[in-house]
C-alpha cells in the first residue's frame, strides 16, 4: 500500500473513534471569529457531565483561581476560548480509550499522554503564559496517530514493536513496515476531526521540531515544547529513564534555552502534578517514585548491568583460560599417544610399522644425500630354551632390559626397533659397513656381559647379528632387500654358532668372539 492508500484507509475507516459530538461542534464553532462565548458557553452547558467535569478543573488547583467559577460562560470568561476549548477536546479524547487493541495498552498511553500534557503546560508557563493551554492539549494529543496504528494496524504493529525492541527508531520502524509515521498518522487524523491548525501543526512536528519551516514563532515555539514534553514523560514512563533525563536536558536547552537548573524542579512539579490532574480528569495514575528515585534506581540498575558485565568478561576470560589448558593438555596427550602408537609395548622401543616406514625414509634419504646407510638384525640366541627354563616372564623382563642396553649404545639419530618376537631392528644412517660391524659387536659385546637381575637371579643372554650396508651409490636396493640380506647375514651368524655379528656379502667379515668369551 502506498502512503496516501495507508492515509486513505485509516480515515475512511469504520473502527476509527469519532469524535464525541459536543468535542466536534465546539471545534468547528471555535475556529469562526464571530462565535461568541455565549455560544460556546451553550453548547458546553448542552452536556451536563461534560461540564461539571470542566467546572471541577476549572476550579482546581490546576488553574489556582482566586474565586469560585460558577458555569461554563464565566469559565470562557476569564479562562478564554482556547482554553475552555483545550478542556473539552482533552475530557473528549481521554474517554476514547475503550477500543481494545491486542499489544496496545491504552492505560499506560493515556497517562504517558497525561504527563507529557502537564509537562507541556508547565514548560510553557516558563516561556508563554498565553500558550498553557494549548501546550496541555497539544503535549496530550501528540501521539495520537500512535493509537491510530495500533487500532488499524495491530499485526504491523507488532512488528513495529519488535523493531523498536531491537533497537530501531520508532518513527524509522513505523516507516519502514508501514510506509507512514505515527505523526503522519496523526496529523491525518488531527485534520479529519477539524482540530485547530494549532494543534495539527505539534502533532505533525513532535518528533522532529526542527523541520517545521513555516515562520510562525509561536507554533515554532509549541512544537518544540511538545517535543521536550515527550522526553520529561519518557522519565516517568520509559524503561530508560536515564537517556530521557539527558535528552531533556539537553534539548530542552537547545531547543528553548530552558535553564538546565530548572529541569529537576519542572521534573518534580510534573510528578506531583500528573497524580493530581489525572484525578480531575477521572483517570487513576499513581507514579509513586520521584524523578530522583527513579534515576537513582535506574544507576543502580546500569551499575548491576555493569557488574554482570564485569563478571560474565570475567567468567569469560577464565573459560577462555580453562579452554587453553585443556587444549594444551590434549596437544600433549595426542603428542604422547602419537608416540605410544609407535613404540612397542613390552620393550618401548619402536614398533615394526615405525621401523618399516623409518627405514624406507632413511633409505631415500640416504641416496638424496649419497650417504651410505646400515641395517642391523639382531636376534636373542637360543631365547625358546631361555623361556622354557625360566619362564615367560622372566623371558620379558630380559626383552625389556636387554632393549635399554642396546639404546645405551646406539646414537641419537640411530633407531632401534622390536622386528618381531625376539628380534630387534637398528638403523644407522649415515653409517658404512665397518662402523655398522663395531656397533653391531658394541651391542653384542654389552649384551653378553651383562647380568640382569630379578628377585635375586641373576641372568645372561647373548645376540646373533647379521649387518648389510646401502653404498652411496647404491640406486636400486629396496628396504625389504635390505633386511632380507641382513637377515641373512643373520642366519650365518647363527649357522657359525651364534653370539657373534655378521655382515651381509662379505666373507669372513664376522667379528667371532663368541660368547661366553
Ligand atoms: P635361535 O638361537 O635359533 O634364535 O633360537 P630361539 O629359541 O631363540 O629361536 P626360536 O625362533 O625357535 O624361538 C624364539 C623364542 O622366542 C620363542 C618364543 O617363546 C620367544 N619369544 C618370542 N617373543 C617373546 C616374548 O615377547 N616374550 C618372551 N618371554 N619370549 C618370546
Ligand atoms: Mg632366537
Ligand atoms: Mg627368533
Amino acid at each position: 500500500m502506498s502512503r496516501r492508500e495507508i492515509l486513505q484507509r485509516v480515515l475512511s475507516s469504520d473502527s476509527l473513534p469519532t469524535l464525541p459530538t459536543v468535542a466536534a461542534k465546539l471545534l468547528s464553532i471555535t475556529s469562526d471569529e464571530e462565535t461568541t462565548v455565549r455560544e460556546i458557553a451553550e453548547l458546553i452547558s448542552h452536556d451536563m457531565s461534560l461540564s461539571a467535569k470542566v467546572l471541577r478543573v476549572v476550579n482546581s488547583s490546576f488553574y489556582s483561581l482566586s474565586s469560585k467559577v460558577g458555569n461554563i460562560q464565566q469559565a470562557v470568561t476569564i479562562l478564554g476560548i482556547q482554553a475552555v476549548r483545550s478542556l473539552v477536546l482533552s475530557f473528549s479524547l481521554l474517554n476514547l480509550t475503550r477500543t481494545p487493541c491486542r499489544g496496545f495498552n491504552h492505560k499506560i498511553f493515556w497517562e504517558r499522554s497525561l504527563a507529557s500534557a502537564v509537562s507541556a503546560r508547565l514548560i510553557m508557563g516558563y516561556l508563554d503564559e498565553s500558550q498553557r493551554e494549548e501546550a496541555f492539549v497539544a503535549g496530550l494529543l501528540q501521539n495520537i496517530g500512535e493509537m491510530i496504528l495500533a487500532i488499524e494496524f495491530p499485526e504491523d504493529c507488532e512488528r513495529i514493536r519488535a523493531m523498536i525492541d531491537q533497537g530501531c527508531e520508532e518513527m524509522l520502524a513505523e516507516q519502514r513496515v508501514l510506509g507512514v509515521d505515527h505523526a503522519v498518522l496523526g496529523q491525518a487524523i488531527a485534520r479529519k476531526w477539524g482540530f485547530p491548525s494549532s494543534l495539527v501543526t505539534p502533532i505533525a512536528y513532535h518528533h522532529k521540531p526542527q523541520s517545521y519551516l513555516s515562520g510562525n514563532e509561536a507554533a515554532d515555539r509549541l512544537n518544540k515544547v511538545v517535543h521536550v514534553s515527550y522526553l520529561m514523560a519518557g522519565i516517568f514512563y520509559s524503561d530508560r529513564p536515564e537517556v530521557y533525563h539527558r535528552r531533556f536536558v539537553v534539548e530542552s536547552k537547545k531547543l528553548l534555552g530552558l535553564d538546565p537548573t530548572l529541569v529537576d524542579d519542572i521534573a518534580s512539579r510534573v510528578h506531583t502534578e500528573v497524580n493530581r490532574v489525572a484525578g480531575y480528569f477521572g483517570m487513576q495514575v499513581n507514579i509513586e517514585h520521584s524523578v530522583e528515585e527513579i534515576l537513582q534506581e535506574a544507576n543502580t540498575r546500569l551499575a548491576q548491568i555493569n557488574m554482570t558485565y564485569e563478571q560474565m568478561n570475567r567468567e569469560l576470560t577464565e573459560a577462555k583460560m580453562e579452554l587453553h589448558r585443556l587444549t594444551r593438555e590434549l596437544q600433549e596427550k595426542n603428542r604422547r599417544l602419537e608416540a605410544l602408537v609407535n613404540l612397542d609395548g613390552l620393550t618401548g622401543v619402536y614398533n615394526h610399522r615405525y621401523f618399516q616406514s623409518t627405514l624406507r625414509k632413511e633409505i631415500s634419504r640416504a641416496r638424496r644425500h649419497a650417504h651410505p646407510l646400515s641395517l642391523i638384525m639382531a636376534d636373542v640366541d637360543h631365547f625358546k630354551g631361555f623361556n622354557d627354563h625360566h619362564g615367560h616372564q622372566v623371558g620379558d623382563f630380559i626383552l625389556r632390559e636387554m632393549c635399554q642396553v642396546m639404546t645405551r649404545v646406539l646414537r641419537e639419530y640411530d633407531l632401534i626397533a622390536r622386528y618381531g618376537g625376539e628380534e630387534f631392528a637398528v638403523v644407522l644412517p649415515e653409517t658404512d659397513l665397518d662402523a655398522a660391524l663395531n656397533v653391531a659387536e658394541k651391542i653384542r659385546l654389552e649384551v653378553a656381559e651383562s647380568r640382569f637381575e630379578q628377585d635375586g637371579k641373576t641372568y645372561q643372554v647373548a645376540l646373533s647379528l647379521g649387518v648389510a650396508t646401502l653404498s652411496p651409490d647404491d640406486r636400486a636396493t629396496t628396504s625389504d632387500e635390505l633386511i632380507g640380506q641382513a637377515d641373512q647375514a643373520l642366519l650365518q651368524a647363527k649357522r657359525k654358532g651364534r653370539n657373534r655379528v655378521l655382515a651381509f656379502g662379505e666373507k669372513n667379515r664376522w667379528l667371532d668372539r663368541i660368547w661366553p668369551g
